[in-house]
């Protein structure tokens, strides 16, 4: 409202700012008295509010950061995934009338021509970048089993390959890392199954272990899988009623048995994470006739 009415700085001619405006509403000059030394003492000039204002205004000031600070901050489970394709700022979050949800460019290079979205919508465009991991769990079994077989040079000279296929491998061998590797492209698979029904704060651990970069614009999502799920949708994409493409099996193969830096965070945090939240996505996986029944990509009004 200062603004509104032309409130300016006189020596910058800058719009005046909220810890100015603040600054104003707590000094007590305005209702004629002053503070000095630890004293309060009536002046003598004409108080521009009354008395009962300014006490009014103090408690509203109180009760507000009272709340502030009592309050739970608020989590947003997109934001800090998201850049905006326009400008690549960060997409940001802000609740509406206590219960809507919306994100924005937040505009951080000057104004941005793209419009809010709602979260729902949002979330729908993520399930659909999931979609392109789904993989029913029958043909998920026969990857598995593929994995499993491709010989890789490093660990069909070392003789390792026997033991790919042994129940507990020790940490670290290929076997392990394979193992852990299918375990979290297993939870890739039904991801888009299970997003919508997980809590805000395992959607965002879930997005982060599979996405690498996310952009919003013009209404559309854009997203860079992680490595071994953008090897995995590329499989999916190729396999889809054509039969098997074993050039990208190979691939997959080698990623997860000489698991980079990369794939091996990923593992720990995916691992860490279903073991602290006694939660294990791949227990909780669907069969088949979950695959069937989804229904698709279903765009919500804005
Ligand atoms: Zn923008």
């Amino acid at each position: 409202m200062a603004r509104k009415v032309g409130m300016r700085y006189q020596r910058s001619g800058r719009p005046i700012s909220v810890s100015t405006v603040h600054g104003l509403l707590r000094n007590r000059l305005y209702a004629g008295s002053f503070e000095w030394l630890g004293e309060i003492y009536q002046g003598i000039h004409e108080p521009l509010v009354s008395a009962d204002i300014w006490d009014a205004v103090q408690q509203t000031l109180d009760s507000r950061s009272a709340t502030n600070v009592r309050a739970k901050p608020l989590f947003f489970p997109f934001t800090g995934l998201i850049r905006c394709g326009h400008c690549d700022c960060a997409v940001v979050a802000q609740m509406q009338k206590g219960k809507y949800i919306y994100y924005h460019c937040s505009g951080f290079r000057g104004k941005c021509p793209e419009r809010y979205v709602r979260q729902e919508v949002l979330e729908e465009h993520f399930l659909d970048l999931l979609r392109k991991l789904r993989c029913g769990r029958q043909e998920f079994e026969d990857i598995r089993s593929d994995l499993e077989d491709v010989r890789s040079g490093d660990a069909f000279l070392s003789g390792q390959v026997t033991s790919l296929r042994h129940p507990h491998p020790l940490p670290g061998t290929p076997g392990a890392l394979l193992r852990d590797g299918i375990g979290l492209l297993e939870m890739g698979r039904t991801a888009h199954l299970q997003l919508t029904h997980l809590p805000d704060k395992m959607k965002r651990q879930i997005l982060d272990l599979v996405f690498q970069r996310c952009s919003w614009a013009n209404g559309e999502l854009t997203g860079h899988f992680n490595t071994p799920f953008d090897i995995f949708a590329d499989y999916m994409a190729e396999s889809a009623g054509r039969g098997r493409t074993s050039a990208l099996m190979t691939k997959l193969s080698d990623a997860l048995r000489h698991a980079t830096p990369e794939i091996r965070l990923l593992v720990g945090r995916y691992n860490a994470m279903h073991r602290t939240r006694g939660v294990d996505l791949r227990a909780n996986a669907d069969d088949d006739r979950n695959f069937r029944s989804d229904s698709g990509f279903r765009r919500l009004a804005a």
